[in-house]
């Protein structure tokens, strides 16, 4: 979970993400925070690819990231969400308080 979302359950007292920065947001953990450089380079290559063979006009943008709205087909969007998963998935968190590992979103809660 996002320290943000941990926060708002009461399971945390403070929001902010690992990096210092900001609060751990979705939109912080996808497009700004420091500790995922890599796999969101991982991330905006399969996306460039996926918009690629698709011969989108669609640029890779923040927003298309986040909400793959216009210009894209509906399998597009699938392929990108899949992609974002996967980014999710593989991201892994440090629990500070527990000292765990675990990945942001949890495939099996
Ligand atoms: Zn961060």
């Amino acid at each position: 979970m996002l320290m943000d979302d941990v926060h708002r359950t009461g399971l945390s007292d403070k929001p902010v993400c690992e990096c210092g920065r900001d609060r751990e947001t979705a939109d912080h953990f996808l497009i700004v925070c420091s500790r995922y450089e890599e796999e969101r380079k991982q991330l905006r290559n399969s996306v460039s690819v996926i918009l690629e063979l698709a011969e989108s006009n669609e640029q890779l943008t923040d927003s298309l990231l986040l909400s793959p709205a216009n210009g894209i087909t509906r399998k597009q969007d699938r392929q990108i969400k899949a992609a974002l998963f996967r980014l999710a998935l593989f991201s892994v968190h440090t629990d500070g308080e527990q000292g765990r590992n675990y990945a942001v979103f949890h495939p099996h809660p």
